[in-house]
C-alpha cells in the first residue's frame, strides 16, 4: 500500500519545526545562491548526465545489491540483501555527494573548496572529487583527529589538499565544522563549502540527501526484480544522517517498509558517553539547523562519544528528526561493543569487513532477522573496514597476537 507521505522542506528550509537556516547575516545571501544554483542544477539533463557518468565510471555505480545467504541461514530468519556502498571509490557512500558538490562548485565558478572532517573519509573523498576537477581543496580537521587519523591525512595529501589542524575545544569533528563556517564567512565569494552530511543550514539537507538518493533508488530497483516485492524492514547507521536518508527516501511512500535508523550507543547511555541524540537529546540548534542535539544543562552542546569516529556528532540531520516525530521511520542505538561484535560476525559469515559505522546497522539486523522469518531485510553498507582496521586490532587482540599458532581466535 503506498500512501501519501513524503518528506519535503518547505520555501525556508523547515522539515516541520527542524532544519531551517541559522547562520551569521554574511552567509544568507550564499546560501541563497547555492539554493538558486542546486535548483537550477538539478533539473539541467545536462548536469544529471555528467553525474550519472561520474557515478557509474568514477565511482563506480550501481553498487550491487547482495543476497547475505550464509548470514541469513546462520540466524534462520529473515532474508538479508546487503546493499554494498563499501565498493564505491574511497571506501564509502560519501563520494556521492562530493562529486554532485564539486560538480555544482565548478558550474558555480567556484574554483576553492572547503571542508570538515572527522575521521577522515569525507575529506579523501572531497580530495578525490577536486584533483578530478582541478579544484583547490582545503580540509579542516580537528587535531586529535588528525593524530587518530594519520593515514587519511596522508591520502588527503597524496591528491593534493591542504589539511588544516583545528585546535579549539575538543580538536574533533564539531571544532571542525566551526572552523570551515569562519572560512566559509571569510572567503564566500570565491569557495564553496564541501558539507559532508545531510546537516547545516538549508539547502544542505536537502542537496546532500538528493546526492545519495541514487542509493535506494537502485535498491528498489533491484528488489524488485529480485524478489518481486519490496523490503519489510531497511536498515541504515546515522551519523549526520545522509546515507540513512539516501536509501530511506525510495520508500518513504511505501508505509509498509519499516525504515529503521541505528545511532551510536558508545559505552552506555549516560551523556557524554555516546552519540543518540534521541536518546536524550532535545531540539537545538547548532551549526546553522535546528534538530536534536545533545546537550547538557545549560544547553550547550555536549560531549560524545563512539567506537566510529563517522557516527560521533552531537546533533542529527533535520529531515530525520521531522522522520521520528512523524512516526516514519524509527531510530534505535547500538553499543561500541556490539558493534565491534556484529563486523566480527559479517566477517566470518560472508567475508566481508564492514566499516565500524556500518556495524552498527548490521548489529540491528542481526538482532531482529531470527524473530522474522519469511521477511526480506536490506542493510546498507555505508562503508568498508579497511580505515578501521587499527581499532579492530586493538579490539581483537587475540587475532593479532605475536605467536604465528595463536589459541584462542
Ligand atoms: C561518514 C560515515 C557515516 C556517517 O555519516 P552519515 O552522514 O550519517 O551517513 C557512516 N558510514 C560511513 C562508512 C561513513 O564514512
Amino acid at each position: 500500500m503506498t500512501s501519501h507521505v513524503t518528506s519535503e522542506p518547505d520555501a525556508t528550509g523547515h522539515f516541520g519545526p527542524y532544519g531551517g537556516r541559522f547562520v551569521p547575516e554574511v552567509l544568507m545571501a550564499p546560501l541563497e545562491e547555492l539554493e538558486q544554483a542546486y535548483k537550477a542544477a538539478s533539473a539541467d539533463p545536462a548536469f544529471q548526465a555528467e553525474l550519472t557518468d561520474l557515478l557509474t565510471h568514477y565511482a563506480g555505480r550501481p553498487t550491487p545489491l547482495y543476497y547475505a545467504r550464509r548470514l541469513s541461514e546462520t540466524l534462520g530468519g529473515a532474508k538479508i540483501y546487503i546493499k554494498r556502498e563499501d565498493l564505491l571509490h574511497t571506501g564509502a557512500h560519501k563520494i556521492n555527494n562530493c562529486l554532485g558538490q564539486a560538480l555544482l562548485a565548478r558550474r558555480m565558478g567556484k574554483k576553492r573548496i572547503i571542508a570538515e572532517t572527522g575521521a577522515g573519509q569525507h575529506g579523501v573523498a572531497t580530495a578525490s572529487a577536486c584533483a578530478l576537477f582541478g579544484l583547490e581543496c582545503v580540509v579542516y580537521m580537528g587535531e586529535e583527529d588528525m593524530r587518530r587519523q594519520r593515514l587519511n591525512v596522508f591520502r588527503m595529501r597524496l591528491m593534493g589538499a591542504t589539511v588544516v589542524g583545528v585546535a579549539n575545544g575538543s580538536r574533533t569533528l564539531k571544532d571542525a565544522i566551526s572552523e570551515a563556517m569562519r572560512d566559509w564567512v571569510t572567503n564566500v565569494h570565491t569557495t564553496h563549502y564541501l558539507l559532508g552530511s545531510a546537516l547545516g543550514a538549508h539547502p544542505y539537507p536537502l542537496m546532500v540527501r538528493d546526492f545519495h538518493r541514487v542509493i535506494g533508488d537502485e535498491t528498489r530497483a533491484e528488489i524488485l526484480k529480485r524478489e518481486g516485492r519490496l523490503p519489510d524492514s531497511i536498515f541504515a547507521c546515522v551519523g549526520g544522517g545522509s546515507n540513512a536518508i539516501g536509501m530511506f527516501h525510495a520508500f518513504i511512500g511505501d508505509e509498509n517498509v519499516k525504515l529503521i535508523g541505528i545511532e551510536a550507543g558508545g559505552r552506555s547511555l549516560k551523556l557524554g558517553e555516546h552519540a543518540a541524540r534521541f536518546e536524550g537529546g532535545a531540539p537545538g540548534v547548532l551549526h546553522g539547523a535546528k534538530s536534536y542535539l545533545l546537550q547538557d544543562a545549560d544547553g550547550q552542546a555536549a560531549l560524545t562519544h563512539s567506537v566510529s569516529a563517522g557516527l560521533d556528532y552531537v546533533l542529527i540531520g533535520p529531515e530525520h528528526a521531522w522522520l521520528h516525530d512523524r512516526g516514519r521511520a524509527e531510530y534505535t542505538s547500538c553499543s561500541d561493543a556490539e558493534a565491534l561484535a556484529a563486523a566480527k560476525k559479517l566477517a566470518r559469515t560472508e567475508g566481508i569487513i564492514p566499516a565500524l559505522e556500518s556495524a552498527h546497522a548490521v548489529h540491528e539486523t542481526i538482532r531482529r532477522a531470527p524473530a522474522e522469518p519469511g521477511k526480506l531485510f536490506v542493510v546498507n553498507l555505508s562503508g568498508r573496514g579497511d580505515k578501521d582496521t587499527d581499532i579492530y586490532r586493538e579490539n581483537f587482540p587475540e587475532l593479532d597476537a605475536a605467536d604465528p599458532n595463536p589459541k584462542a581466535v
